[in-house]
């Protein structure tokens, strides 16, 4: 893994990346440098770079996301995210069909309310306990309908990370754990 100095305003964007990382990816994308631009063509959101080999990079446009509410940012990062995705899988990038089949498995869909079953709800649930007492962030979670489901994945990929065995293995083991 590898140790990113930042400062502690960018500590919250790669805070998000990782939280977005675990739950839409199973903490399976590569780490990636997060800039903040104020040189960005005035039409350009946002821009991942494919670091061939190196550093892959998400560069914002820091103007226009000061326009921008938290869910707005955070739908831009997954998009950028999508692209380090195909990167890490040694694909070329782009808006393709691998591209809006990412897109609609986070429930990432154009014109569209964002599913409360999809990664992408569970991302914004998440994100919006952040204020809250923890214990109320508990009870929350708690009754989720959708939580298990996602925590168990990414445990299992977890699992399978330092065992090297694979999903039926890594299944039964969490069922034997019983978790919470
Ligand atoms: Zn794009």
């Amino acid at each position: 893994m590898q140790i990113i100095e930042v400062d502690s305003l960018l500590a919250v964007l790669y805070e998000s990346y990782n939280i977005m990382n675990r739950i839409c990816w199973q903490g399976t994308l590569p780490p990636c440098l997060l800039r903040m631009s104020h040189r960005l063509s005035p039409r350009v959101w946002a821009y991942a770079k494919n670091g061939l080999g190196g550093e892959h990079r998400i560069v914002f446009n820091a103007t226009l996301c000061l326009q921008l509410n938290d869910a707005g940012f955070l739908q831009i990062m997954a998009h950028e995210m999508i692209h380090i995705w195909q990167f890490s899988h040694g694909r070329r990038g782009g808006h393709g069909h691998d591209f809006q089949g990412e897109q609609r498995r986070l429930g990432l869909i154009l014109g569209r309310v964002i599913p409360q079953d999809s990664p992408m709800g569970y991302v914004f649930f998440m994100h919006n306990l952040k204020n809250l007492h923890p214990a109320e962030a508990a009870l929350k979670i708690a009754a989720y309908p959708n939580h298990r489901k996602y925590e168990t994945e990414y445990y299992q990929s977890l699992y399978k990370q330092i065992t090297n065995k694979g999903p039926r293995h890594a299944t039964k083991e969490s069922r034997e754990r019983k978790p919470l």
